[in-house]
Formats: structure tokens, C-alpha cells, sequence
């Protein structure tokens, strides 16, 4: 019987996650899918119970899952730890690394019932149904990193100063399974693949290009553009709707899959999955949001719908997944809304009501 690993997390994560559970318990057998589910540590949660926000079962149980499904890690009691003890470093990196995910796949889809929520006029969002993929082990992130004391000279005096050094680091076979990824996941939507780069000054850059130039010989099917960085973030907000699957650099996807988060309403409605290895991880966007934690007011929308990512990639039960975002749909259209999405004349509900109401209609 196939495996999923649970990690709630810190914060809002053990009050989402299990809504996101139960939407999975519902609809996996109705597709001939038997799950079993294991709940392990990770996080603060896992500081405070054994010392370490990743146990060496939690990695060893996520390697022998089929996929795991994560909350968030992270929040104010453990800020005060050394940077590299922190849960969202100490866990989620070992974590990616762990299992070799060196893909981040975060779909931005609006739904019409949420076009007046965005901060952007309905006009240019209404429509919006975009993926942006993110290179996620390599890069300015991972590449090496130092810090030095130099001296220089000023007038007739001689200072000295600290000099920081990141490095952007990227070999050819990092970045052709990356595009590779996007081409497949573009050849099952509209084709059209946008590669984000900043090749006028970034030499890995020309390398990304001229690497993905070589590579569309051999996938007629797609549609292949190639964008500035500073261009896309622009592009982003001016017309969304231009754009379908995006494929760049760790760093740049960092920053424009948050950028683009915006499009669909609020951070609390998107998901992601984390691939490229064995074992997928499958978690929502956000962190662990504390200052609503424990309140009964999470969006427990991005775990739903990571929770159907996970069917459509791990399982490749595509029909499942959509009766989700369906059920999801539907819910939006009948008017209920979690505080971050609240609109005058919905109802507001909390995140135990949300994930019942979702249930209801699959
Ligand atoms: P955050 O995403 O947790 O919260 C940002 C804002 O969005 C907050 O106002 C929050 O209330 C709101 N929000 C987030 N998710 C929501 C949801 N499902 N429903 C309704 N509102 C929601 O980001 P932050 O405040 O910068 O970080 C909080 C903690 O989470 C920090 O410790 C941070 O390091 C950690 N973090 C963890 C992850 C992860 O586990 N993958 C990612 C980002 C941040």
C-alpha cells in the first residue's frame, strides 16, 4: 500500500494539514487508491520533542514514503536560534536535499470567484493560470560562500573592511533537466515555456540560454521564450495572462513565484510540489503564518491543493485531482471565504469549516 509521510509542522501547519488529509482519505479510494499515512517530526515541533528540526527518522521515513505531504516549519520561539539552527534552514534544505528535489513546481491559478480579491484589477487577473518552476538545488543559493577582510586605500591612509562573496554556480546538466522538466509539464498544457534569465550580464545566464536554444531542437511541440528577469517581474503584473509555464534560476524563481502568489488572491490558495527525485514533497507556499496560528483562521486551500498535486504527479491520477480543485471551485462560487480571502456579501468561515465544505462536494 502506497506510503505518505505527514510533517504538520509549527504554526498554522497542524491545523491545515489534517484538512488537507482528510480531503485525500475521501477521494484517493474513489480512484482505486489505498493510501496508509505516518506522521512524523519536523520543525520547531521537532526541536522541542528531540532536539533537531530534522530528525534522522523523519528524513528516513520520508525516503521510504511515496511522497510526503509538509505543513510549515518555523516561527518566533526558535527566531532566536543561530541562523543555521533555524528550522526553515536545518529542515526544509536537508530536507530538498535529501531527497534529491531539484525542481519547486508552484501553479498560480485564479479563480473567478476570487478576481476581486487580488490586489490587482480584476482585468488583468481574471484568466491568470500560470506555473512557475524553480530550480531549487543549485545557483546563487547554493553556490560558495565566504566573507574576507580586505584593506584598500583611501587618500594617504590604509583601511581595512569585510568583503562578502556569493557565487552563482550552474553546469549544464543542472540546467537541461530543469528545462526538460518545464518542456514535458508544457507539452500537457499550452506549449508555450518562458526561460527567465539575465543573460545581458549573467554568464550562467548565457549558458541557461544557449543551453535551452540547443535542447528545443529536440521538442518541436513548444513554444520557447526567453525573457530578462526585471522584465518578467514587470510582465507579471502588467499581463499575467501572457505567460504559462516559467522556468528559471533558484533566486529569480524565489522571488517571481512569490511575485506571482499575489495573482491568485492571496498566499493561503497556492500549492507546490517539490520533484525530481524519488520521493515528491508536496506542501503549500506559505510559512507557518503565527500570528494566526491556533485561531481557527488558516486558509487550508494551498494544502488541499497541494494534496491533488500530489495525486496528479505522484499517483498520476489526474481526474482525482481535478474533482479537488473542482470541489474548491465550488465552494468559492457558493460564497465561503477564510478571512484572507473575505469579500463583502461571502460568509466567512474557519479552517475546520473550509475543509468540511470542500469534502462535502467531492
Ligand atoms: P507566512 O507565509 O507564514 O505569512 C505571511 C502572511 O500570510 C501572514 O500574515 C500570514 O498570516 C498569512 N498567511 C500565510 N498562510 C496563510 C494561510 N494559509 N491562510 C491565511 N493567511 C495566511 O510568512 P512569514 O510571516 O514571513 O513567516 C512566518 C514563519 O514561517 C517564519 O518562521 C518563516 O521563516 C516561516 N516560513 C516557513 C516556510 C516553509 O515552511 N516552507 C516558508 C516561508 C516561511
Amino acid at each position: 500500500m502506497p506510503k505518505i509521510l505527514v510533517l504538520p509542522g509549527d504554526g498554522i501547519g497542524p491545523e491545515i494539514v489534517p484538512e488537507a488529509v482528510k480531503v485525500l482519505e475521501k477521494v484517493a479510494p474513489k480512484y482505486g487508491l489505498e493510501l496508509e499515512f505516518q506522521e512524523g517530526l519536523i520543525g520547531g515541533a521537532a526541536i522541542d520533542k528531540v532536539g533537531k528540526s530534522l530528525p534522522e527518522e523523519t528524513l528516513e521515513a520520508s525516503r521510504a514514503s511515496d511522497a510526503v505531504l509538509l505543513g510549515a516549519v518555523g516561527g518566533p520561539k526558535w527566531d532566536t536560534l543561530p541562523a543555521s539552527e533555524r528550522p526553515e534552514v536545518a529542515a526544509l534544505l536537508p530536507l530538498r536535499k535529501g531527497l534529491g528535489l531539484y525542481a519547486n513546481i508552484r501553479p498560480c491559478l485564479l479563480y473567478s470567484a476570487l478576481a476581486d480579491s487580488s490586489t490587482l484589477k480584476k482585468e488583468v487577473v481574471e484568466g491568470t493560470d500560470l506555473v512557475v518552476i524553480r530550480e531549487l538545488t543549485g545557483g546563487l543559493y547554493f553556490g560558495k560562500k565566504s566573507r574576507e577582510t580586505y584593506t584598500f586605500s583611501s587618500g594617504d591612509k590604509t583601511e581595512s573592511a569585510e568583503r562578502a562573496i556569493d557565487t552563482l554556480v550552474y553546469t549544464t546538466p543542472e540546467i537541461k533537466r530543469i528545462l526538460a522538466l518545464a518542456f514535458d509539464l508544457a507539452k500537457k498544457r499550452s506549449g508555450k515555456v518562458t526561460s527567465v534569465d539575465k543573460a545581458n550580464v549573467l554568464e550562467s545566464s548565457r549558458l541557461w540560454r544557449e543551453t535551452a536554444d540547443k535542447m528545443i531542437e529536440e521538442y518541436p511541440e513548444i513554444n520557447l521564450e526567453h525573457i530578462y528577469v526585471d522584465n518578467c517581474a514587470m510582465q507579471l503584473v502588467r499581463n499575467p495572462k501572457q505567460f504559462d509555464v516559467i522556468v528559471t534560476e533558484n533566486t529569480f524563481g524565489d522571488i517571481l513565484s512569490d511575485q506571482a502568489s499575489m495573482l491568485s488572491g492571496s498566499i493561503g490558495m497556492l500549492p507546490s510540489a517539490s520533484v525530481g527525485g524519488e520521493v515528491a514533497l508536496y506542501e503549500p507556499s506559505h510559512g507557518s503564518a503565527p500570528d494566526i496560528a491556533g485561531k481557527d483562521l488558516a486558509n487550508p486551500i494551498a494544502t488541499i491543493l497541494s494534496v491533488a498535486m500530489m495525486l496528479e504527479i505522484t499517483f498520476d491520477l489526474p481526474d482525482a485531482a481535478q474533482s479537488i480543485r473542482k470541489a474548491v471551485g465550488d465552494v468559492l462560487e457558493a460564497g465561503y471565504r477564510t478571512g484572507d480571502i473575505m469579500s463583502p456579501g461571502c460568509r466567512q468561515v474557519g479552517t475546520v469549516e473550509m475543509g468540511a465544505l470542500i469534502r462535502e462536494r467531492l
